[in-house]
């Protein structure tokens, strides 16, 4: 099972992605965290990447597209992809590199969010350093932080939690809502080329409704 999940920064497309993840045991890839494991690593990717994550620009494709493709060559037992493609041009080498390697794309789901309160939600969400399928949001009772030792640590396992930098910078939220609800170039313009291309099913989901509401449609949705 291979599947793309697209939704703005904010619009819970993390926490969808962990579930439809464990439905099909397939692997989660995010571009973003592994851009975020290359820094951490500082690596040579890593520091070609960070000057451009911290500013909230695009990675460039040279780095990018090769980097999501061998990815997906490393999990060949089934995949949910998020956060790539992330443009019209990604979508186009994405959707050529599939066809090439004889491999198909099951699903595209897409879950829809207003501009303002999808940069509502970013702000409030914190990582946990143990593991990325771990969501926590302050201002979301089902996946709240929990207290100890007077600190806010995972809800699911008590790991430390963190803010990223890229989350509480209104100018880089906006710079990344700019790229995503881009409808000519940007990811709606990539949501659109699978749309208009055929092939593969394209799920559209209401992303204001909450965790249970949106996950309960998904799953009505797929097979
Ligand atoms: P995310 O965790 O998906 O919000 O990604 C964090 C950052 O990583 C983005 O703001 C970009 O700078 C970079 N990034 C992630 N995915 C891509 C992509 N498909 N193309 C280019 N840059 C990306």
């Amino acid at each position: 099972m291979n599947i793309l999940t697209f939704g703005p920064n904010g619009s819970g497309k993390g926490t969808q992605g962990a579930i439809v993840k464990e439905k099909y045991n397939i692997a989660h890839i995010e571009s973003g965290a592994i851009f975020r494991e290359h820094i951490k690593g500082g690596t040579e990717l890593g520091k070609k990447a960070k000057e451009y994550i911290d500013r909230g620009d695009l990675v460039p494709d040279d780095i990018t597209v090769p980097m999501v493709l061998e990815t997906l060559d490393n999990n060949k037992g089934g995949w949910l992809l998020d956060g790539f493609p992330r443009s019209k041009a990604q979508a186009e080498a994405l959707d050529k590199a599939l066809k090439d390697a004889g491999i198909t794309l099951d699903y595209v789901i897409e879950i829809l969010l207003d501009r303002e309160i999808a940069k509502d939600r970013i702000m409030g969400r914190r990582l946990c350093a143990n593991d990325n399928n771990h969501p926590n949001h302050i201002a979301f009772e089902a996946i709240k932080p929990v207290e100890k030792d007077g600190k806010l640590v995972c809800r699911v396992c008590g790991g430390e939690l963190s803010a990223r930098a890229d989350d509480q910078d209104v100018d880089a939220i906006s710079k990344r809502h700019d790229i995503y609800y881009d409808d000519v170039t940007g990811t709606v313009a990539a949501v659109n080329y699978f749309k208009e291309n055929g092939g593969t099913k394209v799920i559209s989901v209401d992303g204001s409704a909450s965790i249970k509401e949106v996950s309960s449609s998904l799953m009505g949705q797929l097979s």
